[in-house]
């Protein structure tokens, strides 16, 4: 980037919200069916159908303001916003203008050495749009995400490089699904983002004139668009020329911004309060109640169990790729004397631990990890259980033996064992006579793979380490 300039940067999120149903219909709010198999009359604007708001999406949207430290709005309405697209039969989108349900927080992200606040100007609720499908015989259109309940939140222009960007949107994403309010699957394009981006000379105050770069579905895309429209708009300046308030759209395959429009300004859409819906009227009481069912953020779990049982990041981060693994280890946890044990070994297969919910009860997981920090299994036969009993949720004790898993700690069979082991490779023992210290390795190694991992390893090298010396 060119340094003479530095790049401002706020971003309005949308993300559709986990309901049952659309936000002012009972049509079902599913992804992924046959086109316009969930549509009626309400919510592909019929003369006469009249909205009638879900109760959820206002939970879930309060919610969102809450995890983001935000004021709730007690008294709060729903506006239309006027313009004409085909994907929106009604001509009108039901949003929210003056009296967003949320407004001023924060989050803060992790930048640098240390964290940055984000401020977040408002979080408001609206309706999401159809989808065309532009096709070789024309252009398509399904109906069934009309209506769904979206979330717009915006940032204030805090962000200075696609970094920061990255790094909040990967921390709004992990809170929001945490808290159930959306699976903020990007491929579904249950999470977007626009992004307003403006450069002005290092040292000035005022804004520049900004462009608004729409509908980024991936991260990676989004820290594109950015790094290339920052040096596009440089471009423009340094060569004399001047930039103007526009609408650019992203291509994914070149990688670059493109025009769309100029700028449109709020006053064009013509908002005006929805004369169909009643405001929203919240009481403290509901507000406190959703907030004292948020759960604790993944960030600060993982520097909770980093800081109490010295956790590795990466074994951190792995455990909360889910809200239900977290949960399900959290509570394990305080059944076993070896956590850390439980956390190394779920952490070894992240991807199981994707999901919405755990195979195995917490007390079966803590009696593992009994099994594994006692020195009872050893890694590999523990790997092996956890494996089996993701498959049947069964007392590890008992499939332990019932398996032959246990370590073998009988000092007469290993000593039978390292005699073998030592006459067969003979080769190795000489080396370990000869001060090559790294075959006694070897030769545990040796008495590991005979016996599927099971031998002891401390014991097994004690009895070698005798052996050898008396022989
Ligand atoms: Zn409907």
């Amino acid at each position: 980037m060119n340094t003479r300039y530095e790049t401002v940067i706020g971003l309005e999120t949308h993300i559709e919200l986990k309901t049952e149903t659309k936000a002012f219909c009972s049509c079902s709010a599913v992804y992924g069916d046959e086109p316009n198999t969930h549509c009626c009359p309400v919510c592909t604007g019929m003369p006469g159908a009249l909205p009638v708001l879900n109760a959820k999406a206002v939970e879930l949207a309060v919610k969102a303001g809450l995890l983001l430290h935000c004021r709730v709005s007690l008294w709060s309405k729903m506006d239309r916003k006027n313009y004409y697209y085909p994907d929106l039969p009604k001509a009108y989108q039901i949003s929210q203008y003056d009296r967003p349900l949320c407004t001023g927080g924060w989050l803060d992200i992790p930048s640098g050495e240390g964290t940055k606040r984000i401020r977040i100007e408002r979080i408001h609720l609206e309706e999401d749009a159809g989808k065309l499908l532009h096709t070789e015989n024309g252009t398509l259109l399904d109906l069934n995400r009309c209506g769904v309940p979206l979330i717009e939140i915006v940032t204030m222009p805090d962000f200075r490089g696609p970094e920061e960007v990255t790094a909040y949107l990967r921390e709004l994403r992990e809170r929001i699904r945490f808290a159930g309010i959306s699976d903020c699957r990007m491929n579904e394009g249950s999470l977007r983002c626009d992004v307003n981006l403006s450069i002005r000379p290092v040292g000035e105050k005022h804004l520049g004139e900004r462009a608004e770069i729409k509908n980024l579905n991936s991260f990676q895309f989004a820290a594109k668009a950015i790094a290339y429209e920052a040096e596009r708009q440089a471009a423009v300046l340094d060569a004399g020329g001047v930039l103007f308030p526009e609408t650019r759209g992203f291509n994914e395959s070149t990688g670059t911004t493109f025009s769309m429009r100029r700028k449109e300004s709020q006053s064009d859409y013509h908002f005006f309060p929805e004369p169909d819906l009643p405001p929203i009227v919240l009481t403290q009481e509901t507000v406190e109640r959703w907030k004292s069912e948020l759960p604790e953020p993944p960030s600060s779990r993982r520097e909770r169990w980093q800081e109490r049982w010295s956790l590795a990041r990466e074994t951190a981060e792995a455990l909360t790729v889910s809200r239900e693994a977290a949960d399900s280890f959290e509570r394990a946890a305080g059944m076993t004397r070896y956590p850390k044990q439980l956390a190394v070994l779920l952490a070894a297969d992240p991807a199981r631990l994707e999901t919405e919910r755990i195979p195995v009860s917490d007390k079966h997981l803590a009696a593992l990890a009994d099994l594994l920090g006692s020195g009872a299994v050893g890694n590999a036969a523990a790997k092996e259980l956890l494996e089996r009993l993701w498959q049947e949720d069964a007392d590890p004790v008992e499939m332990a033996e019932r398996l032959g898993l246990g370590k073998i700690t009988d000092r007469a069979a290993l000593e039978e064992l390292a005699r073998e082991v030592i006459g067969s490779c003979a080769r190795m023992a000489q080396d370990y006579r000869a001060g090559k210290t790294a075959a006694l390795q070897a030769l545990i190694g040796q008495m590991m793979r005979r016996t599927q991992g099971r031998a002891d390893p401390e014991l097994s090298r004690e009895i070698l380490l005798n052996l050898l010396k008396s022989q």
